[in-house]
């Protein structure tokens, strides 16, 4: 059964404040993973103020072992904003990356970010910091893209977050978490039976956190094989299966719709809402 662990940071930070942002060391995070059968690693940088940078180290890694990795472009949505789209294009098209990540302790997520990942159907994780409620937002809003919200919403481990999270992904179809650092058993069977073993993906939040130590944890849910199989890998694999390399042109004022048909093609107005 392939296992793929969807949570991996790697490369140098420039901060000083922990581990989180200063360095993501991979090398006994890789035994640890081979000893655990963990087959391949979705990685993505650990903070940084630069991630040009960042990415592109990323980059060299996933490039040098394609076998082993995959990469998510790490966006700053304040920072990198007016050039998200050139950051995630390079990121696609030179680097090979799958996806998008974003973190609410850099800045909140934009439209930008959700734009630049519909151009290139990518997935987005985003780590919402116990800050659930966006996540409705960003369902309905974005109904045609993914969001894997990690650690049932919340890596402090905050029980009223992760309770408030589960609904959510029981109800919206484009919302997923990941089992990273989650601890609280009863809350990931609880989102397991809830929202179904299709909307859970295995991953570790290495390398601050042992890949095996988490891996445990999705065999301790006892789900069927094809449900596991699910969580372990087919579910990141599904994920990233609509990634647009060359994403359609955008398209012109020539080919928008004249002011009468935008007019008639508001659902606002069309259901008779009026604003
Ligand atoms: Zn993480």
């Amino acid at each position: 059964m392939l296992i793929i662990d969807c949570h991996c940071h790697y490369g140098p930070g420039d901060g000083l404040t922990g581990p989180w942002d200063t360095r993501a060391d991979l090398s006994k995070f890789m035994r640890w993973s081979k000893e655990a059968g963990i087959h391949k690693t979705n990685l993505f940088p650990a903070f940084h103020s630069d991630y040009d940078r960042a990415n592109a180290c990323v980059a060299k890694l996933v490039g040098k072992y394609p076998d082993l990795f995959f990469g998510f472009a790490f966006i700053h949505s304040e920072r990198n904003a007016g050039r998200v789209i050139g950051m995630v294009r390079k990121a696609v098209q030179e680097f090979g990356f799958c996806g998008i990540k974003v973190h609410r302790h850099d800045a909140r997520i934009t439209r930008e970010v959700c734009e630049a990942a519909r151009t290139f159907r990518l997935p987005v994780l985003y780590d919402v910091m116990g800050e659930v409620s966006q996540v409705e937002l960003l369902a309905t809003e974005y109904a045609d893209l993914n969001f894997i919200i990690p650690h049932l919403g919340s890596f402090a481990d905050d029980w009223k977050a992760q309770l408030n999270f589960i609904p959510m992904l029981e109800r919206h179809p484009n919302v997923f978490t990941d089992t990273s650092g989650i601890r609280r058993f009863d809350l990931l069977e609880m989102a397991v039976q809830r929202a179904g073993p299709h909307k859970i993906l295995f991953g570790s939040d290495g390398p601050w956190l042992h890949p095996g130590v988490e891996l445990e944890k999705v065999f301790a849910l006892r789900l069927q094989p094809q449900e596991e199989a699910k969580v372990l890998g087919e579910n990141f694999l599904q994920l990233i299966s609509t990634v647009a390399r060359q994403p359609p042109k955008t398209r012109s004022m020539a080919d928008s719709p004249v002011a009468g048909q935008r007019f008639a093609d508001d659902p606002w107005l069309r259901e008779g809402v009026v604003v």
